[in-house]
């Protein structure tokens, strides 16, 4: 016997795949879907021969499978989406679907079975911000029509979806926007800061900076993270929550922490920066803190040291 359903849309992804493992280790029985756009199976393929897992390939903007749609779950994931820019940037209307059809398809289910919703956001609703640091309350500064407006704005419609089928509907949802999570399970070829400055790092390859690298970004480790996630789902708050490390660091600091962990004789290089990258991005954490008892416990170091390691392990 589990204790319940669980649907988990992007299962295989980075941060989806902590969520599976969680919930199969507290005997929940976790339907695991994704289409592999972004996500790999290798991240739950330990988990492929338990019970209380089932993985199905699967687009959430497409209809669901008929023994999805038959069951019922007590919590729905929507962890589904491409989040680094090289890949939303080359799925971008896959990215606008999953975000407005994907999130869609997921709230009926949600609907139909009166089940909790959480879903996946991100720092990115409040764009290039000029309020530092952000609280939930800033309503942010978006390029609609530019190079990130595909993530972004998929990510803002989703929250408006989001707040219609709870406010309207009644639907149990509740909303985290993420940070810049890193750490072990990130694909090496991502493309985001944290993976391709390890990975050239570990190779001795000059390290790509964008820009001037005094852009600013807060990290958060995966691990701290998930139990946010955990904290916010088993909370019974609906409105958006941010979840991310308040420690910002310009992205020159980073550099420097990775060369000096790795101990590489790498260079580093600069390139500009790409059109409507923000220049700066933390978090007001002060509702996590209050409402889920909840803040980060892993520094960027023992966060980037614990990462180094994962990235040697692999073949790169
Ligand atoms: N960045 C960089 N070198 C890279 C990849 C990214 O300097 O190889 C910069 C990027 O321009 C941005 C910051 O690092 O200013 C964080 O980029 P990432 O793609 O990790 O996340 P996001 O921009 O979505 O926060």
């Amino acid at each position: 016997m589990s204790k319940g359903n669980i649907l988990i849309a992007g299962g295989s992804g980075f941060l989806g795949s902590y969520l599976c493992d969680y919930y199969v280790s507290q005997d929940y029985f976790v339907d695991c879907l994704d289409n592999l756009s972004t996500g790999s199976k290798n991240n739950v393929k330990h988990l492929l021969n338990n019970r209380l897992f089932s993985y199905t390939q699967h687009d959430v903007t497409k209809k669901l499978p008929k023994d999805i749609s038959d069951k019922k779950y007590d919590f729905i994931l929507n962890m589904a989406s491409p989040a680094s820019p090289p890949h939303y940037q080359r799925l971008a209307v896959e990215t606008l679907e999953v975000g407005s059809q994907g999130t869609k398809n997921l709230l009926e289910k949600a609907l139909k079975d009166k089940a909790r919703f959480f879903h996946a956001s991100t720092s990115e609703v409040y764009g290039d911000p000029d309020v530092h640091p952000q609280p939930e309350s800033y309503k942010g500064s978006v390029n609609c029509y530019g190079p990130r407006s595909m993530y972004d704005e998929a990510k803002r419609y989703a929250e408006a979806l989001i707040y219609v089928y709870h406010e309207k509907y009644g639907v149990n949802t509740t909303v985290a926007r993420f940070f810049n999570t890193y750490g072990p399970r990130m694909d090496p070829h991502d493309g985001r800061v944290v993976s391709n400055l390890i990975v050239q790092a570990i190779k001795n390859k000059p390290l790509t900076i964008y820009g001037d690298g005094t852009q600013t970004r807060s990290f958060c480790y995966v691990d701290d993270l998930v139990n946010g996630i955990i904290k916010l789902i088993e909370s019974n708050e609906h409105n958006p929550i941010n979840l991310g490390n308040p420690g910002e660091f310009t992205i020159n600091e980073l550099a420097e922490k990775v060369l000096s962990l790795t101990g590489s004789k790498s260079k580093i290089t600069y390139s500009p920066l790409p059109g409507d990258d923000p220049l700066q991005r933390k978090p007001v954490i002060e509702i996590a803190k209050k409402k889920l008892n909840w803040e980060p416990t892993i520094d960027l170091e023992t966060g980037l040291q614990k990462t180094i390691e994962y990235f040697k392990n692999q073949s790169l």
